[in-house]
């Protein structure tokens, strides 16, 4: 049979597995829509391509023009095509102070001490707070998705992380172990994951990642937070894709609740472990103050990059994991950042931003915060919306076309954005195509 017969066999081939296979893992993530537009794309394209080939015999110009189209295509694809942007968060100038944080804020009840502390340190803050604070908590029976038994079993979920912040830290064994610190890095990395983290590393501890006063929490409310701790460990807990899959509503909560529940078992093990070892230690957990952000510190580890919506995505994961982290003086050997394309992804994208129901991120560029540049999300807009909703909504995490199962077809895609911008074009228009531009969600208005 003639080379180039063979060529346009193999490459239509290959095409139409693709489509096949993209239609079977969509069935698999129940993405009905995916299903339909791949499978029919996959007739249409098996039809023309070897229907054409029996029917019409085409010549051998025709065959090798067909060849080299796909060939052109796929090296445009997976090719390193135009810049990619990396991202420097290095540069911050500003502690951030955690009684600033939305969820402090949230619980200042007026006519106590903290709330006239507060409120007169910071006036600006009074008016937006106090509307907040005058709509339904969260996952109680005033939110819009309230649901009597799934609500009342996160509550219960993150009431126990809240009895269990007083393990973060304690006492450090009096008999320092000498250790190795690459090797200490590798054995506390390999306990991570053993433990259920989903990806895991080390970096530097920024001072400036470090909360400047205590706003959470079983420690004294206000007082300055000295952490002296040079590593850091980070590490992420996926998010089931079928649970993120239904917010705003309850199911994305449950999975939020659980899996904080999850890197809070991590963190304050991997403390107690390093602890035993002579070496101070402090885990840093939901409903503790957390001492430290997490998305930049994931960030200096090599989890992912910070994408428009301000939370790391991960090249595995995407936007669906929790974060934790401990804190240590323990010597390890520091990871690196890593980008994969998401500062030009994002720059296209808007996707989160568009399906935002109250338009708390930027669709814009990025600006200047703290000395980092960045695109920064309007926290009180989005809490604002929880409360309206009763749960923590995740619809920008749902929308995120890198959220998407860590499976063979996506990860082949993920490929091709890491360093091309074609590809890039190409997975924007195609998640739309498949998936739809649009959650599907209204506004909701309080
Ligand atoms: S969680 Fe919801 S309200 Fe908040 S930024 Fe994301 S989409 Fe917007
Ligand atoms: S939805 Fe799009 S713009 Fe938003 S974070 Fe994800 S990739 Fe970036």
């Amino acid at each position: 049979m003639d080379i180039l017969v063979i060529l346009f066999l193999v490459a239509g081939t290959a095409v139409a597995f693709l489509f096949g296979l993209f239609s079977i893992s969509s069935l698999i993530e129940r993405k009905l829509r995916a299903v339909f537009v791949s499978a029919l794309l996959f007739v249409v394209f098996t039809g023309i391509w070897f229907g054409g080939f029996l029917v019409i015999h085409p010549g051998h110009y025709a065959l090798a023009g067909a060849v080299l189209l796909i060939a052109v295509l796929a090296l445009l694809f997976f090719l390193p095509v135009g810049k990619t942007k990396t991202q420097r968060i290095d540069a911050a100038t500003e502690r951030v102070d955690e009684r600033d944080v939305i969820f402090a804020r949230a619980g200042y009840r007026p006519g106590t001490d903290r709330y006239d502390a507060y409120y007169r340190m910071r006036p600006e803050k009074q008016e937006i707070d106090d509307k907040i604070r005058g709509l339904a908590e969260l996952l109680s029976s005033g939110g819009q998705y309230y649901d009597p038994a799934r609500s009342e079993y996160v509550a219960s979920l993150f009431r126990l992380e809240e009895q269990l912040v007083t393990l973060v830290d304690g006492p450090v064994d009096s008999n320092k172990r000498e250790v190795d610190p690459e090797e200490m890095s590798t054995v506390l990395k390999g306990m991570a994951l053993h433990l259920g983290a989903a990806e895991v590393g080390v970096a530097r501890l920024n001072p400036f990642w470090v909360y400047s006063h205590v706003g959470r929490g079983p420690e004294p409310w206000g007082a300055e937070i000295k952490n002296d701790h040079p590593y850091v460990i980070a590490f992420s807990v996926e998010m089931d894709y079928a649970h993120v899959e239904q917010a705003p509503r309850i199911g994305i909560s449950e999975e939020t609740a659980l899996q904080y529940l999850h890197a809070q078992r991590i963190s304050i093990v991997l403390a107690h472990y390093i602890r035993s070892l002579g070496h101070h230690a402090r885990a840093h957990v939901s409903g503790s103050n957390y001492q430290t952000m997490l998305p930049p510190v994931a960030y200096d580890a090599g989890l992912g990059e910070l994408g428009r919506f301000g939370y790391i995505i991960s090249p595995r994961f995407g936007a669906r994991i929790r974060l934790g982290a401990v804190t240590t003086k323990i010597p390890l050997v520091p990871d690196e950042p890593i980008q994969f394309g998401v500062q030009n992804f994002c720059e296209k994208c808007k996707k989160c931003a568009q399906n935002c129901p109250p338009g708390a991120i930027p669709t814009g560029s990025k600006t200047m915060v703290r000395g980092v540049e960045k695109w920064q999300l309007d926290i009180e807009k989005c809490y604002h919306y929880w409360r309206v909703i009763g749960t923590d909504c995740g619809l920008c995490m749902k929308v995120c076309p890198f959220s998407h199962p860590d499976n063979l077809i996506h990860n082949i895609l993920r490929v091709g954005i890491k360093s091309s911008s074609f590809a890039r074009s190409v997975s924007l228009l195609g998640d739309d195509l498949f998936y739809g531009k649009r959650a599907g969600i209204r506004e909701i208005q309080a």
